[in-house]
């Protein structure tokens, strides 16, 4: 990890900082104020164990804009120590028995976008289970505890996705373990900003069509015998598949395939009431971006050119996920959500 990772990278960090802790502590005094308050806690809280009404509304109005400290961390990150950290909606997001019963899988479910899915489906009534690399052990213990303490039961399955024989077995030990499974999250991704086609090695190429392209077949294959009426898989596409970066040749490529992936097996599975819809997310800030999917001089200034200048945080995410998974919207099917600021398609 780079020694600036903790040191703001201007003087205009600390400020914004100490505003986002501000907003946090402010959040938390409101909740306070509200526990202490038998009428309002009943009012303001149908379902037991879940953040007052109104707080993503106020931490969104705190998300940090750019220009972001200095900091790099060895692949695949930890948003623990990301700086400032994520917010995943760990204190925010708000379920209402949408997904009651459900089980899922979601990949990359530790950190980021997949994590921001995890809470709100636990949150919603879903049991979980996420596959994540060894590496990541400290990020997937904080979601299991978030599901645990969401009162679903959380399973944790790591391993790298890169291997087609070890997809197989995670789809076979989360079925095992939750009995059964309605919702396939294909989430994980690799992406590794090169500049240049001409360093662009096989190596990489591979790897990165690897982890967001053939481990999405190999676990969709796996997962589908599994799947029943009503269930569904989302896939976590993003805006490089329609207006893609420069330095993001190979990945661009991978989230265009995964597009396709989408559109033609939800025709396949339609007939079986199996959905099958992608999210196309804009900047957002996840470990992803700090350990290698940007240059240090992007990452400074991330999300800068999008309309609201600034990236979106994971919790802005989650109610896609959740939407897309509900039964209300079953007659969705082949679509891509774009959540990406104002910027980008579709
Ligand atoms: P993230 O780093 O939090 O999540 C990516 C996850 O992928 C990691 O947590 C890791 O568990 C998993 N992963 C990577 N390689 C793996 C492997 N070989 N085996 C098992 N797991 C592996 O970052 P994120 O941005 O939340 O990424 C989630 C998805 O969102 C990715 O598909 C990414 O392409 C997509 N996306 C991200 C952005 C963005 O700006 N952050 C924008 C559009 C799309
Ligand atoms: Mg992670």
């Amino acid at each position: 990890m780079d020694s600036n990772n903790e040191k703001p990278a201007d003087g205009t960090q600390p400020s914004r900082r100490r505003f986002v802790s501000t907003v946090a502590t402010g959040l938390a005094a409101s909740a306070a104020a509200v526990a202490a308050s038998p009428a309002m806690a009943q009012q303001g809280d149908a379902a037991a164990g879940q953040p007052p009404a109104g707080r993503a509304r106020a931490a969104a109005a705190g998300y940090p804009k750019p220009p972001f400290a200095n900091q790099s961390q060895p692949w695949p990150g930890l948003a623990g120590k990301m700086n400032p950290r994520p917010d995943h909606g760990e204190t925010t997001y708000r379920g209402s028995g949408r997904l009651a019963g459900r089980k899922a899988l979601v990949t990359g479910g530790d950190s980021g976008i997949g994590r921001a899915a995890v809470i709100a489906f636990a949150r919603e009534g879903a049991d979980v289970a996420i596959n994540y690399l060894p590496a990541e052990e400290a990020d997937a213990r904080e979601v299991v505890k978030l599901i645990q303490d969401a009162g679903r039961k959380a399973v944790a399955i790591p391993g790298d996705i890169r291997d087609e024989a070890f997809c197989r077995k995670l789809v076979a030990e989360a079925v095992r373990q939750l009995g059964g499974l309605d919702i396939l999250v294909n989430n994980a991704g690799r992406q590794h900003s090169t500049d240049s086609i001409l360093d662009l090695t096989t190596e990489q190429f591979d790897w990165t069509f690897k982890t967001n392209v053939y481990a999405m077949f190999w676990i969709t294959k796996a997962a589908v015998p599994h799947l029943r009426q009503g269930s569904c898989i989302i896939n976590t596409a993003s805006v490089q598949a329609y207006d893609p970066s420069p330095n993001l040749l190979d990945y661009a490529q991978t989230k265009a395939a995964e597009v396709a992936f989408t559109k033609a097996l939800a025709k396949q599975l339609a007939k079986k009431g199996i959905r099958v819809n992608a999210i196309a997310p804009g900047p957002v800030w996840t470990p992803l971006q700090v350990s290698g999917g940007q240059t240090q001089e992007n990452l400074k200034k991330f999300g800068e050119d999008s309309p609201m200048g600034r990236p979106g945080q994971p919790a802005e995410l989650a109610l896609s996920f959740v939407t897309l998974a509900a039964d209300e919207s079953s007659y969705t099917t082949g679509q891509v959500y774009g959540v990406s600021g104002g910027a980008g398609n579709p």
